[in-house]
């Protein structure tokens, strides 16, 4: 089994087409994912809603479109709140099309944080995999994610252990991190450059904490990232002068990278259990360290005082602090960790071995 070529299908986010932001870091996980799988001689077929763009071709590679209305995404609805599916729901049409196709295939994933492909696990002879994005934002999610590990332990996989931890599981979760295109990425030596802060402009994400810290130390935070929320983004624009903040908009991962590794740190700074963090990896690929809330992925990928600093959940004055001693951080350390554990190669390993764990075992 080991080393034998699968054929996949991935089944994208149903939030908003590849390429939009909308879908968060899940976007660019499974660009990265889908190149490191073919790296490893997999052959995929990636179903998408429609504008989806992959920035490169392969012949082991079959992109299918589909048309349909984005889905409401959980982190914004209340706790309790019931599974929303819209009329003309791309969701489902994704996963009519991925039914369709599965006989041919080995395995399946998932990489939408919806309960309708969890709980087709329950009902298909296909095997669904599920890479799980998110902490749990809703009761329901955390029910049906919970019944799955009960019943398929082997097929879940989560990015960090912290997050994980939010779930019932049946068994030790499976944690395969995440990856980055390390093509994607220069190494910068410049230190003394401006604060950065990137992610998708919500509540959930803090934003204002580290304008707090740029205020503070009189200088101005360069922001990038997907305006999700205006009434946040304007509440902060309100709240901060121009002296503050600039907001540099979302950019692609090429112009991205090269704005962020300009920067003397990146302040991360969430309010949730944030799963992963990729914006932390992307500016380490850069060489640039990060100054985090211990709390979700960050406080796995961050090793304090090699790669960055960790401080305590809302401490203002820490993130201050840690901003002040940010010189101490090797740059070179940055990158190196992430050569070591967060490239698209390795975690398309990490991925390749969860998919033959799972297809070997049976359950039940
Ligand atoms: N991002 C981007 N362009 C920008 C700013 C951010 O493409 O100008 C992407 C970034 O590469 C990352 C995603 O936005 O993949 C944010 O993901 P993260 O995991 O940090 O947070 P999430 O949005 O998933 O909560």
């Amino acid at each position: 089994m080991r080393n034998k070529q699968l054929k996949l299908i991935l089944v994208s986010t149903p939030i908003g087409y590849l390429g939009s932001g909308k879908g968060g870091g899940v976007e660019l996980t499974i660009i990265s994912l889908v190149k490191g799988l073919i790296s490893l001689g997999h052959k995929i077929i990636l179903i998408a809603p429609k504008g989806s763009k992959i920035p490169f071709e392969s012949e082991l590679l079959e992109i299918k479109l589909i048309d349909g209305i984005d889905q409401p995404s959980w982190q914004h609805q209340k706790r309790t709140d019931p599974v929303l599916i819209p009329s003309n729901s791309v969701l489902p049409k994704l996963w009519e099309t991925a039914i369709d196709l599965a006989n041919h295939s080995d395995a399946v994933i998932n990489f939408a944080y919806d309960w309708l492909p969890l709980w087709l696990t329950k009902t298909h002879e296909i095997k669904i995999f599920h890479l799980i994005s998110m902490g749990a934002e809703s009761l329901i999610m955390k029910e049906i994610i919970s019944q799955i590990s009960q019943l398929f332990p082997y097929q879940l996989a989560f990015h960090t252990k912290r997050q994980s931890e939010d779930y019932c599981l049946k068994t030790d979760p499976i944690i395969v991190g995440n990856g980055f295109d390390m093509e994607n990425y220069s190494f910068n030596e410049k230190k003394n450059g401006p604060l950065g802060w990137a992610g998708r402009i919500a509540p959930e994400k803090g934003l204002e904490d580290a304008v707090r810290v740029a205020k503070d130390l009189g200088e101005k935070l360069l922001v990038w990232g997907l305006i999700e929320d205006k009434e946040y983004a304007s509440k902060i624009e309100n709240t901060f002068t121009k002296e503050s903040i600039e907001w540099k908009g979302f950019l692609p991962t090429n112009e991205f990278q090269d704005q962020l590794g300009l920067c003397r740190a990146l302040i991360n700074t969430p309010k949730w259990n944030e799963a992963y963090g990729n914006v932390i990896v992307e500016a380490m690929a850069c060489g640039v360290p990060v100054i985090a809330y211990d709390l979700g992925g960050p406080g796995e990928l961050i090793e304090d005082g090699f790669n960055g600093f960790l401080v305590k959940p809302n401490d203002i004055e820490g993130l201050i602090n840690a901003t002040k001693s940010i010189s101490e951080i090797k740059r070179k350390n940055c990158r190196d960790w992430f050569e070591k554990k967060a490239t698209n190669k390795v975690f398309a390993q990490r991925v390749q071995n969860w998919l033959y764990k799972g297809l070997n075992k049976k359950y039940l």
